[in-house]
This record gives C-alpha cells, structure tokens and sequence, in this order.
C-alpha cells in the first residue's frame, strides 16, 4: 500500500504544538522515498516558523518522525521514557529494530537531552491544556499517541499505533513490530480515547489527505484541516 507521512500542528491562540519531525531529504535518498517537501516548510505554509515553535512531541524515534531536529531551536521535545531507554539501551542495534532509525537522530537526541532540551513523559500526561500524549507502544517499545481537544471533537492522531485505517478497523497489526500484543492493546487505546472512529487520524494513511479538507486554497495535496 502507498504511504503518506505527515507532521502536525496543534494549533490555539496560545500556543503551537508540533506533532513528529518527518525526516531529510538525505535521508529519503537514502531509504528510497519520494521527499516531496521539508516539513518545516510545509509547516510554514500553514503559518507555522519552526524557529519559534517551543513544543514538539516525538511520538516515537523512528527515522521518519524525528528528522530535522536542529531546525526547531527554541522546541523542547516530548519523548516517553521507555521509547527513550530503548534507543539507549542493550537491543537498539539488533537487525530488527536498528533499520527503523537513523542514529544520528538518536545521538542528537542524547544531545538535546544533556542540553535539558527533552521532556519525558512516563506514561500519561496533559502537555498543555486540551494536547495530551498516551503510551500506546506496540510498533515500537515507547510508541505515544496524542489526544487533542478541538472544536469538533477529541481527535486522535495515532501515529503509527495504525499505519492506515485499516489496521484499527480491521484490527490487523502492521508489519513492524515490537511486541504484537500491545499492539493491539495500542488499537483499544485509539478507540477509547477517539471521539468516533471518524476522529482516529493514522500515521500513514493517503486517505487521511482525501477525509479531511485542505488547509486553506492553494495547499490541496499538501496540508490538510482536521478542525
Ligand atoms: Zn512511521
């Protein structure tokens, strides 16, 4: 199945929170995507400067969701504990697990971590008010969802705790694995906390740029409104 990959901003009149980092277009040569924009470009478009943006969350440190670090000065980033320890810890570099991130983006995170530039999370927590995370794991040891209040509804952005909507619907795991029970238990957490099946929006899927309407005229194709 094609896939998409997205970044997000959680957007009030008081704050900006960004959700993943995607990845470079160094990187994308390298692993064989098509790198269509940087995000932080794309972030633009929508009225986002990553310069001055102080929140990110890291839903988990696969390589196509903690690119581009450097390019949010002024951000602390969310990262849950466990995911963390995983990275840092004794199966990192295993064939399974080691191809799923780029170390650099792991190294540069110790770095930010020594800077005081990380917030860790250990389990639940509100990371401002109506923007909370969720340990999910499954796809990855510490993978977090986000739970985000809005005008329409509790949205949540799942990550990859489902790839696409088929893999909640159909209650399917994707292929890459951790640990297959929790995936599924990563599944019952989206739909508890979603507001409809309708507001579970998943890490991957192009239909998600079809649900819901572009940003504003001009961004067809390339930013979309969830609320
Ligand atoms: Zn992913």
């Amino acid at each position: 199945m094609p896939m998409d990959y997205f970044v997000w901003a959680a957007v009030s009149d008081k704050q900006t929170v960004v959700v993943d980092t995607g990845f470079t277009a160094e990187v994308a040569a390298k692993r064989g995507r098509d790198h269509l924009r940087c995000p932080t470009e794309g972030l633009r478009e929508i009225g986002v400067g990553c310069e001055q943006v102080s929140c990110v969350i890291l839903t988990h440190l696969h390589y196509d969701h903690v690119g581009n670090l450097e390019k949010f000065p002024e951000a602390t980033f969310v990262v849950q504990e466990e995911e963390m320890a995983f990275w840092t810890g004794r199966y990192a570099g295993r064939e399974h697990f080691r191809h799923t991130v780029e170390m650099e983006d792991v190294v540069q995170l110790v770095r930010e971590n020594f800077e005081g530039r990380l917030r860790f999370v250990d389990r639940n927590e509100e990371i401002v008010p109506g923007v909370e995370v969720y340990r999910a794991g499954g796809h990855s040891a510490g993978l977090q969802v986000v739970r985000v209040e809005t005008e329409k509804g509790k949205f949540v952005l799942a990550s990859d705790a489902t790839h696409f909507y088929a893999n909640i619907e159909e209650d399917r795991p994707f292929s890459i694995v951790h640990d297959l029970s929790r995936m599924h238990g990563a599944f019952d957490l989206v739909r508890s906390l979603a507001g409809s099946p309708a507001h579970v929006v998943p890490g991957h899927d192009p239909q998600v740029m079809q649900r819901f309407p572009p940003a504003r005229k001009g961004l067809e194709g390339v930013a979309v409104r969830i609320a």
